[in-house]
């Protein structure tokens, strides 16, 4: 089912080539997750509920992938944590991010950024770096889901607090975030507005969280899966 939401939306011009790849790539690594939430991914989505109930300005980043495999979950997200949603593209069209725009609209969301790309995230190329000042520009705490490492890296140059789900632990988005949930966003997403409305010490979790452990819990959890296969 998930492949062939990302092949409908590449032909409906909402997801782009080079997100089909990413998509194959994701997949391999749920395999070797075993296609369910593992334990510390649990942990990051609690750690990722603590960012976003603490953030002033969160905003949830959000591109081709992410809207045709969990848009309605992306909206139940925002609205649970308060938080902003701005279509945010590597491959920037702007007939794209009108598409998304829409797309986001049909699955329930208000207000949603990208349209204006009156800002830029430093340090990343023109297209690239477009984003919009009422939006990432300006947020505190910033979901990106399925991002690409040098964008992630420049968010955090900009001082933000970044979150990202993301199945490969090795990436380099994955090492460069706050916070890593190593999950499918189809089951992340939900997870972390899950936590976010259950009662929890959130300022002792941030204070706790250490993310370098909690990737290093990931592969040894699939380390340990593939060494007891046969
Ligand atoms: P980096 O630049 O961070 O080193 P990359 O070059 O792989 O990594 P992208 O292709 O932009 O960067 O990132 C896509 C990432 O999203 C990949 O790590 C892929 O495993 C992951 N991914 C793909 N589909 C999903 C999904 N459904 N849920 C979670 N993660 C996914």
């Amino acid at each position: 089912m998930m492949r062939e939401k990302i092949s409908d939306g590449m032909k409906k011009g909402l997801v782009h080539e080079t997100g089909m790849i990413a998509h194959g790539r994701g997949e391999a690594f749920d395999y070797l997750l075993g296609e369910k939430t593992i334990p510390p991914a649990d942990d990051a989505a609690v750690a990722a509920a603590a960012y976003l109930k603490k953030a002033k300005n969160a905003v949830i980043s959000i591109n081709g992938n992410v809207a045709v495999l969990s848009a309605r979950e992306c909206v139940e997200l925002a609205e649970t944590a308060g938080a902003g949603i701005e279509i945010n593209l590597f491959h920037r069209t702007a007939e794209r991010v009108e598409k998304l725009v829409k797309f986001m609209e049909g699955a329930g969301a208000r207000d949603v950024l990208g349209m204006e790309a009156d800002a830029r995230i430093p340090g990343l190329e023109h297209d690239r770096g477009k984003c919009d000042r009422d939006g990432i520009y300006s947020a505190d705490v910033v979901l990106v889901p399925l991002e690409d490492g040098d964008r992630c890296e420049a968010l955090k140059k900009m001082g933000k607090q970044v979150i990202t789900v993301d199945l490969n632990p090795l990436s380099r988005t994955a090492r460069t975030a706050d916070v890593t949930v190593v999950d499918n966003v189809v089951r992340a997403i939900p997870n972390i507005t899950r936590h976010i409305r259950e009662k929890h010490d959130w300022n002792g979790i941030i204070k706790k969280w250490d993310n370098r452990k909690c990737l290093k819990e990931c592969l040894e959890y699939i380390e340990h899966r593939l060494s007891s296969f046969y």
